[in-house]
């Protein structure tokens, strides 16, 4: 099930971080999300794509691939620059909610 309040997020620091190391289209983003779990259609992820880029952490050039023109993305140094502000919090994040779950884990051991 997609959470529509919690995922967004998320979302948009992965297409950030493979932004960040080469250049990414709409569908194979689709596929690369698909990948780890998330269902977006191109009427959901295209936009996203297109307000990043309004937003300025993505920055777009149209190529030319098998005499079709398809839209490629890359980070710019604002988007690059997020992403690693954001990697801390997510670190910290990911350290709080395991950190927890160990807890839960040892405080069940002791309990019994
Ligand atoms: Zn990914």
């Amino acid at each position: 099930m997609m959470d529509r309040d919690i995922y967004p997020g998320l979302i948009r620091l992965h297409i950030l971080h493979h932004a960040a190391e080469e250049a990414i289209f709409g569908l194979g983003m689709m596929e690369e999300l698909r990948r780890h779990g998330y269902e977006l259609s191109p009427g959901t992820l295209y936009p996203v794509l297109h307000r990043m880029e309004e937003k300025g952490y993505l920055s777009s050039r149209k190529v030319h691939v098998d005499g079709r023109i398809r839209r490629t993305y890359r980070a710019t140094r604002f988007g690059r620059n997020a992403l690693k502000d954001a990697k801390v919090k997510v670190q910290e994040l990911f350290g709080e909610l395991f950190e927890e779950k160990r807890k839960r884990r040892a405080g069940r051991g002791d309990g019994r």
